[in-house]
């Protein structure tokens, strides 16, 4: 395996480092404090005490009460659950609202329900890559069982207008879910100050490890679990708890409470530095997003006539980490849902980067990208018929 710190790791949005501090914190959990916390002797009572410790931490990241909080095994348990629940409990009502670029994880459960005879409004997103509240709102209808819109995009980092959405669900008395995936410990989030009833967390972006998430549960709102079985999570989820990495989620979320704001600014000033530097030193790239309502850590860049997936070659040869916008890296040929969605140019799409950084990118990380990627983008395009047409005689 390659020794990871060569590595200039740029794609936070994919997956987080564990912190040190949660990997110290989660450590005697898989350890010798190994009992099941529903077992009534001392050390099974003291690891239910830490698991509560741990559901408070996290329901502190977000204004919550600790009841409110369920613990799942990823962020895509939590949205499947949310939206489960909602029409589990609602029979008679078989519509749903979202939009065009949710992660997969609400897309790929709506597609299955939609072969069950839902129907499913997807909204579509304006070239900035946000939704129109006004369409929002004539979407939901009186048969209208959830509407689940993300809190901000994992491809652009694009803010949703959540806080407004919620209120216009709550008026018309439709549940309102939110997938707080790539929100959750980058931006402030106070759940008691919104009309939101379901928020999805995943422990891997931020800082905790994988395969550990939560759900946001408002209190009063009706809730049917997705794994039956033991009566754990007070019934709303079945399965003896994965305590260390609960533990580990706790430690994350308390370590985002603390560190949000001096990561905040920090983070961005990287990532502005980043990015003006790759749009003024790169000929003919262009940003995709609101540039003025994104996650601090998140940009993500089309380079004309370039194929992404040639590029992120080229920087891993450079030892940098980061993600292509485009679905081709996963063996697929089309480009990404979300950058089509926005209507990113047929001749700039597959040449989309996301860099997504995190309180532990250096300037001297986001300086090495800086240095290295107007010479990948001369070269692929010296490479490429169309680019070499195009760019090289001109230039
Ligand atoms: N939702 C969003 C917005 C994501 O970015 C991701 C992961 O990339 C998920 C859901 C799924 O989370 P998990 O990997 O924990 O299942």
């Amino acid at each position: 395996m390659n020794n990871v710190k060569n590595t200039i790791y740029l794609d936070n949005n994919a997956t987080t480092q564990i912190a040190p501090e949660v990997a110290e914190e989660m450590l005697p959990y898989l350890g010798m404090f190994y009992a099941n916390p529903s077992s009534i002797y001392t050390i099974g009572q003291e690891a239910r005490a830490a698991l509560e410790s741990a559901r408070e931490k996290l329901a502190g990241l977000i204004g919550a009460h600790a009841d409110e909080i369920v613990f799942t095994s990823c962020g895509s348990e939590s949205d499947n659950t949310a939206i489960f629940s909602a029409v589990e409990l609602n029979p008679g009502k078989r519509h749903i609202v979202s939009t065009r670029v949710e992660h997969h994880a609400v897309l790929n459960y709506l597609k299955y329900l939609q072969g069950k005879g839902y129907r499913v409004t997807y909204l579509d997103v304006d070239s900035l890559g946000s939704i129109d509240t006004g369409a929002f709102n004539h979407a939901l209808t009186d048969d209208t069982a959830i509407a689940t819109v993300m809190y901000a995009n994992n491809e652009t980092g694009v803010i949703f207008p959540i806080e407004e959405l919620c209120v216009i669900a709550r008026e018309k008395g439709i549940l309102f879910h939110t997938d707080a995936v790539q929100a959750a410990g980058k931006i402030a989030i106070d759940v008691s100050k919104e009309a939101i009833d379901m928020l999805s967390i995943s422990g891997h972006k931020l800082h905790a490890p994988k395969g550990i998430g939560a759900l946001y549960v408002k209190r009063g709102v009706p809730f049917h679990p997705l794994l039956i079985g033991g009566h754990q999570e007070m019934g709303r989820r079945a399965g003896t708890e994965n305590l260390a990495s609960i533990i580990g989620l706790g430690k994350a979320c308390e370590l985002a409470g603390t560190e949000i704001e001096n990561d905040t600014s920090s983070i961005q000033a990287l990532r502005d530095k980043l990015e003006k530097n790759l749009l003024g030193k790169c000929p003919d790239a262009r940003l995709n997003g609101n540039s003025n309502n994104r996650l601090p850590n998140t940009t993500n860049i089309s380079f004309e006539h370039v194929d992404g997936e040639a590029i992120l070659l080229m920087l891993d040869f450079h030892g940098i980490c980061a993600s292509s916008g485009s679905a081709c890296a996963t063996g697929s040929p089309e480009p990404s849902h979300v950058l089509s969605a926005i209507g990113v140019p047929p001749t700039f799409i597959h040449g989309s980067i996301r860099f997504s950084l995190s309180r532990y990118t250096t300037e001297a990380d986001v300086d090495s990208v800086i240095e290295v990627m107007p010479g990948i983008i001369k070269r692929l395009r010296e490479l490429s018929p169309v680019g070499r047409d195009k760019f090289c005689a001109a230039r």
